[in-house]
Formats: structure tokens, C-alpha cells, sequence
């Protein structure tokens, strides 16, 4: 099912931000390397790449859910310092700090808006989503931008599929001409192929869930996309 795809044949995209168009998975080493480094309870115990695994185990499907992250490191670690205010604050502030787009996006979505691909970006998460758009370069290349937390409803509700739709300006006799391209299965492509969109999953080195009705089609990266 790799190939590429000609987005000619839609009539609108969707893009999911983080491990689509702007690189999380790097961001996230960054993220916990400094934090090893500065958390005496946890370099005492673990290597940075045990620090790393740690925190990659506990994020499944590249979305953290900091909490139960903070909870989870609470137990492993009772000695560890840190509030979980405060640890919210470091994630996303050091997020801010080491996130990059994927390497060549802008150039892809400066050529996708000379070309008047109808497209927008949807992603789950609050003011700081905007926040990293911003810092990455990539505001105002774009359409639309559906932050899920703004809006009120997160992937993979039906909600804010049926807002991509409306914000496409297509009507639902054109749901199967939109593709949504994400890395997520539980969130981007579960939600958008109730919907009936098509979707692309971004592979990143998994094997898609068996127990999951399979994508449309499997990629590598924005890069098997065809202007
Ligand atoms: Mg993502």
C-alpha cells in the first residue's frame, strides 16, 4: 500500500500538526535528555537512554498525556522534585524552545498555497498548538487551523471532522474527496475514516494496530504527498 499520492485527486487536505508537518519525535528527545539532566533523582538511577525509554513508554502513539506522566514518574521516582504544574511548564515551554518543522514543510506548504490547494491544519491541544506553529514558521500557511481544545472537541470525534469539512468549504457529498494525513491512528485516522475521509497514516517506523480498520494509505512522511 506505499505509494505516493497525487493530491490533485482531492478536493481538500488536512493536515495533523505534530509528527506530520513539524518534528515532535526530535522535540521530544530534546525535551527529556534536559530533563535527565537537571533531575539529580532520576540521573541517579537510570542512564539517559533508560530516561528516554521511560518516557517514550509512557507516550504511546506520540501524544503525552502529562498527568498520568507525571503521576506515573511520581511512583518510579517519590524522591523527584518537581510539581506537576511545574513539569507541565517545563514540557511545553522547552517544546517551544527545540521544535522544528520537518525539514523542507515550509517550501510544501508555501507551494501548496501558490497552487490554491484547499487545505488546513487540525490538531489536537490548546493555545499552545498555535504557540508551535508560530515558533516553527508556519503561521499563516495555511487556510484554517482547527486547535482542538479551542474549538471544543478533540480528534477523533465526529465534531471536529464535520468542522474540517465545513472550514474546507465542501459539503458532505464530498467527504471521500478530503485526505487527512496524521501519525495517529487512535486519534487522526480512526476519527476521519468514520467520518469518510481518506486517510494517509504517517508509518514512522510502527506497524499500523492489527486490530484496526487499515488507513487508505501508509507513508513515510508529507514528502509522499504529490503537488
Ligand atoms: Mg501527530
Amino acid at each position: 500500500m506505499m505509494k505516493k499520492i497525487k493530491i490533485s485527486n482531492f478536493k481538500g487536505l488536512a493536515f495533523d500538526l505534530d509528527d506530520t508537518l513539524i518534528d515532535r519525535e526530535t522535540a521530544f528527545n530534546k525535551i527529556f535528555k534536559i530533563f535527565h539532566k537537571n533531575q539529580k533523582a532520576i540521573n541517579k538511577k537510570f542512564t539517559e537512554k533508560e530516561t528516554l525509554k521511560f518516557f517514550w513508554d509512557l507516550c504511546p502513539n506520540n501524544s503525552i498525556d502529562i498527568s498520568y506522566c507525571f503521576e506515573t514518574l511520581k511512583k518510579k521516582f517519590p524522591k523527584i522534585n518537581i510539581s506537576l504544574e511545574n513539569f507541565y511548564k517545563f514540557y511545553y515551554e522547552t517544546f517551544l524552545k527545540v521544535i522544528k518543522p520537518h525539514k523542507g514543510v515550509i517550501e510544501f506548504l508555501d507551494k501548496l498555497i501558490e497552487k490554491n490547494v484547499n487545505f488546513g491544519i487540525v490538531t489536537n491541544g490548546n493555545d499552545y498548538q498555535l504557540k508551535k506553529i508560530e515558533t516553527t514558521g508556519l503561521k499563516n500557511k495555511y487556510n484554517f487551523v482547527i486547535a482542538s481544545e479551542i474549538f471544543g472537541h478533540s480528534k477523533p470525534k465526529i465534531e471536529i471532522f464535520q468542522e474540517t469539512l465545513r472550514l474546507l468549504k465542501l459539503n458532505t457529498v464530498d467527504i471521500n474527496k478530503v485526505l487527512f494525513i496524521g501519525d495517529n491512528p487512535y486519534t487522526d485516522i480512526i476519527g476521519a475514516q468514520e467520518y469518510g475521509f481518506k486517510t494517509a497514516w504517517i508509518r514512522m517506523r510502527r506497524n499500523y494496530p492489527k486490530k484496526l480498520d487499515p488507513p487508505d494509505y501508509i507513508i513515510d512522511s508529507y514528502r509522499d504527498l504529490l503537488i
